[in-house]
C-alpha cells in the first residue's frame, strides 16, 4: 500500500460507522455476517444495493442503518423500518459512500458503477475496504494517486490482495522481487483443450473451492479473474506487471505469496472463507478473534502447485497485454469480458468464445487521449457495444 494507513477512526467507546455497498451480494452478505459479530466495534450505518429487494428490506430491519440507498427506483408502497432513511436514484451509491455517519466504506458492488462512489468516498476521507475489481483494474492509476494525495487508505478485501497486503506488512515495492498470486485453476483445470469448447454454464458455475457470485465464478473458470487480479496488484502495491506471477494452487489454502529480494518468501494461508479478509480489512491494524473454522494443515494434507496453462486459458495473457498497453485497454478488457460472460451464461456463445470476444474488442480499441474518468466511461460503453456486436455475429 503506498498510501499511509490510518487506524479505524472511531471515537473511544463508539462503534465506527460502516457503509456496505452491494449489501445483498455475496461479499456484502459476508461483510454483514462479520459486522454482526463485532457490534461493539462497528455499526452498520448505510446499506446500499441496486434494488429495494426483500433481502435488502430484511437487512434494514435487522441492522437498522441510518440510510438505505438503492440505484433503481423503489417499488411503490414499500415502508422502511422507523428511523431508516431512503436514498434512491443514480447518485444513491455516492450518497451512501459519503454519508457523514460513515468512516469505513466496504465497496462490494461489482461493475463499473462502483467507480465513482469509491472516488467520492476517498475525497470525503473515508477508509475504503475494496472488493470492487473494476475500480483498480480500470482506474487504478487515478484512484491510487487520489488516495495518496488525500492520505486515505485503500484496504484490499479480495483474498489474494489481502494475502499480499498481510505478507508485505508495509515493505516497500523495492524490497519485492515478485508478487505471486495463487489461483485455484477453476473447474476445468484438467480439461483438455477440445473439451473446453463444450462445457456448460452450470459446469462453469460450480467452483471447486470458493462460493462466489456468478460473474466472478465464470471469470475464475476462464482465469480472467486472475488476470484482473494481476492488474489490480500492480496498482495496489506499486509493483510492475513483469514482476507479478500467477501460480495454480487447486486447494485454495495459500492465498498468495511475496518473494522478497533477499530470497525470503512469505505466504498467507487460511481456509477459503471471505470473512477472514473482510474482517482484517475492517479491523486493521488489529486482529480480533473470529468465530469461523480454523485451518489445520495436518487435516488438509497435501498442498499442490503448478504453472498456469496460457494456451488453454488465454484470458490470463489477454489481461496482461491489456495492462501493458495501459490507458483504457484494461477498461475495454473488463467491459468486453462482462458482456461475453453474460452471453455464455445465457447459452449464446461457447466457453472458449469468451476470450475470443475479449481479444477482438481489444484489437478494435483505439484509446482517445490520456487516462481520465471520462475516457474510462466512454470506453466502457463502447466496449460493451462492440462486444455485443461480436456476440450477435458469432
Ligand atoms: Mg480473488
Amino acid at each position: 500500500m503506498t498510501a499511509p494507513i490510518h487506524a479505524t477512526p472511531a471515537a473511544p467507546g463508539r462503534p465506527a460507522g460502516v457503509a456496505v455497498l452491494g449489501s445483498t451480494g455475496s461479499v456484502g452478505m459476508q461483510t454483514l455476517n462479520v459486522l454482526s459479530g463485532l457490534p461493539e466495534r462497528f455499526q452498520v450505518a448505510v446499506l446500499a444495493a441496486r434494488t429495494l429487494s426483500p433481502a435488502l428490506l430484511a437487512q434494514a430491519e435487522r441492522f437498522r442503518p441510518d440510510l438505505v440507498a438503492v440505484s433503481a427506483p423503489p417499488p411503490p408502497g414499500v415502508i422502511l423500518p422507523p428511523g431508516v432513511h431512503l436514498a434512491a436514484g443514480p447518485d444513491a451509491f455516492t450518497v451512501a459512500a459519503t454519508h457523514p455517519a460513515v468512516s469505513i466504506v466496504v465497496a462490494a458492488t461489482s461493475g463499473h458503477a462502483g467507480i465513482i462512489p469509491i472516488v467520492r468516498a476517498i475525497e470525503a476521507d473515508k477508509i475504503v475496504a475494496l472488493a470492487n475489481k473494476e475500480t483498480i483494474v480500470c482506474a487504478g492509476e487515478l484512484v491510487m494517486s487520489l488516495a495518496d494525495e488525500r492520505g486515505v487508505s485503500i484496504r484490499p478485501v479480495d483474498s489474494e490482495h489481502s494475502a499480499l497486503w498481510q505478507a508485505l506488512d508495509g515493505a516497500s515495492p523495492e524490497a519485492v522481487e515478485r508478487l505471486i498470486l495463487t489461483a485455484s485453476g477453476g473447474p476445468f483445470r484438467k480439461f483438455p483443450a477440445e473439451a473446453l469448447a463444450n462445457v456448460t454454464a452450470d459446469q462453469a458455475l460450480a467452483h471447486p473451492t470458493w462460493s462466489m457470485g456468478g460473474k466472478i465464478t465464470i471469470d475464475s473458470a476462464t482465469l480472467m479473474n486472475k488476470g484482473l487480479e494481476v492488474l489490480e496488484a500492480r496498482w495496489l502495491f506499486g509493483v510492475p506487471l513483469a514482476r507479478i506471477d500467477v501460480l495454480i494452487h487447486p486447494e485454495s489454502i495459500v492465498h498468495s505469496l511475496v518473494a522478497f529480494i533477499d530470497g525470503n518468501q512469505i505466504a498467507q494461508l487460511g481456509l477459503p472463507d471471505m470473512r477472514l479478509p473482510i474482517q482484517y480489512a475492517l479491523t486493521y491494524p488489529e486482529r480480533l478473534a473470529g468465530p469461523w473454522p480454523r485451518l489445520s494443515l495436518a487435516t488438509q494434507g497435501m498442498l499442490t502447485f503448478e504453472q498456469p496453462d496460457c494456451d488453454r486459458f488465454p484470458a490470463l495473457a489477454l489481461a496482461r497485454q491489456a495492462g501493458e498497453m495501459g490507458v483504457t485497454y484494461p477498461t475495454a478488457l473488463s467491459a468486453a469480458d462482462e458482456i461475453a460472460v453474460e452471453a455464455f451464461i445465457a447459452g449464446r456463445i461457447r466457453f472458449t468464445a469468451i476470450p475470443e470476444v475479449v481479444r477482438a474488442v481489444l484489437e478494435a480499441h483505439r484509446p482517445d487521449g490520456p487516462l481520465s474518468f471520462e475516457a474510462i466511461f466512454a470506453t466502457d460503453a463502447w466496449a460493451r457495444r462492440e462486444a455485443a456486436r461480436i456476440v450477435a455475429c458469432s
